[in-house]
């Protein structure tokens, strides 16, 4: 470790907590030695925690209070993790039913807990509340994975995302943790140009993005014949599924590995190790299980639902909760890694195609979800590209909907897309679900062709 990582992690990271509120470098502490324990120490760990979220669950929070009594259940009746399919598993759509309120705990004010909202992997939005002991838990379990591939706080990294960095708060932030956030909000040759050329002046180690616009800049890249930087020693993928076709010609172009990762509302963080021949959940955030469904019976792969069970967050308990992500399973065999954690071969999450208009600019799923997401009106979206020249974006709405929230989603949605598109805005009764049990978030005629 170099002076500066020594800074970043035993002097910036303990102020930052003390300022924001936060409790990550405890965490990661904690987490870096929870790694090496044996596979008795973790699920004793995980029973521990189990315990005292249900009975927390139980005193606090009115739905698992009504649900229990209604199914008879006491709190000692969960013992353990072998107890949890005592407890039915919890769709999105009952939260969204019984109300977000009925799921949160009032063991806290609400000025102590944060309003988070997640698109999934299915481009549904939910909202829910994490207290700042469960985010920093997560944000530490993130961090650890990214020592998995040799960074150290205070090394340089630059994180491709599709929002702007606007709140001073988050520039101060990525100024003190070395981070160079580009934004590639419209991808479109030119802004690829621009983030091509700033990855080379930055020189970064790690390079964080979703895998569809390193694609777009992985092609620039190779025709171009520039080489990005000489400190790279990896890229971190999150978010939709990285393919392998995907993954082999991101990583010749770049002339290093890919680190794939993995998260979900309620769910601990998962990333592949170091020996790239697994990925692991940390199991010291979430208890995951993982059921046999229509789906993976008939699936080639063997994959598995999974469902998590969220240890660290009080605020809305997430217990049995169905992702509806599929995982395929590794074998039983210890890791070269070290780890004790189950091995993950696959992540087979948010799968979805990619947009393209007349005029060369593409759209794909994290355009609409990061959006979406925060609008409270509406449960679900499918975008639908019928022509080169025509894209329908189909919503499921709820009572909060008006017409004034049309037009200004009309109004966002064409002066983003484009004047070469003719885009119309539909309420839809419900979106079909595809043989997976899933909802495709962007549909594109397979007649329009993309070359990626
Ligand atoms: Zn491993």
């Amino acid at each position: 470790m170099s002076v500066r990582n020594i800074i970043a992690e035993k002097i910036t990271l303990p102020l930052s907590d003390l300022v924001l509120g936060q409790s990550i470098y405890k965490h990661l502490r904690f987490l870096l030695k929870s790694q090496y324990w044996t596979k008795d120490e973790l699920e004793s760990y995980q029973n521990k925690q189990l315990r005292k979220l249900i009975d927390h669950s139980y005193k606090y929070v009115k739905y698992y209070h009504d649900l229990f009594n209604k199914l008879g259940l006491k709190p000692d009746d969960i013992k353990t993790k072998e107890d949890l399919h005592k407890i039915p598993i919890l769709t999105k759509e009952d939260i969204k039913r019984e109300g977000l309120e009925k799921f949160t705990s009032t063991a806290f004010s609400k000025k102590k807990i944060d309003k988070i909202s997640s698109s999934g992997s299915t481009g549904e939005p939910l909202q829910f509340y994490k207290t700042k002991y469960s985010s920093s838990f997560n944000k530490a379990a993130a961090i650890r994975a990214w020592y998995w591939q040799g960074y150290r706080l205070g090394d340089k990294y630059v994180k491709i995302s599709m929002n702007p960095r606007t709140s001073f708060i988050k520039q101060l932030q990525d100024r003190m943790n070395n981070c160079k956030y580009l934004s590639s909000n419209q991808l479109v040759r030119e802004e690829f140009q621009k983030i091509a050329d700033e990855i080379i002046r930055f020189n970064p180690k790690i390079i964080r993005c979703y895998p569809v616009p390193l694609l777009f800049l992985t092609e620039l890249i190779k025709n171009s014949g520039n080489r990005i930087g000489n400190s790279l020693i990896g890229i971190n993928t999150t978010g939709s599924t990285l393919h392998d076709d995907s993954r082999n010609k991101i990583e010749v172009v770049f002339k290093t590995k890919i680190f794939d990762g993995y998260s979900c509302e309620g769910g601990a963080i998962c990333s592949q190790c170091e020996t790239f021949e697994n990925y692991h959940f940390a199991e010291e955030y979430a208890i995951s299980e993982f059921i046999e469904d229509d789906y993976t019976k008939a699936d080639p792969e063997h994959s598995a639902r999974h469902i998590t069970t969220d240890l660290q967050d009080y605020a809305t308990p997430f217990i049995r909760y169905d992702s509806q992500d599929y995982i395929v399973l590794g074998n039983n065999n210890p890791c070269r890694c070290g780890r004790a954690y189950r091995n993950i071969k696959k992540i087979k999450g948010r799968d979805s195609d990619i947009l393209i208009t007349p005029s060369g600019k593409y759209l794909i799923v994290e355009n609409f979800v990061a959006y979406f997401q925060w609008i409270e009106s509406v449960e679900q979206i499918q975008v639908v590209q019928n022509s080169i020249n025509s894209i329908v974006i189909n919503l499921v709405i709820n009572d909060k909907f008006s017409q004034k929230v049309h037009e200004e989603l009309l109004d966002y949605w064409k002066m983003y897309i484009g004047e070469d598109v003719n885009l119309t805005i539909e309420t839809v009764n419900e979106i079909k679900l595809t043989p997976s049990g899933k909802r495709r978030t962007l549909i594109r005629n397979p007649k329009i062709k993309i070359d990626l």
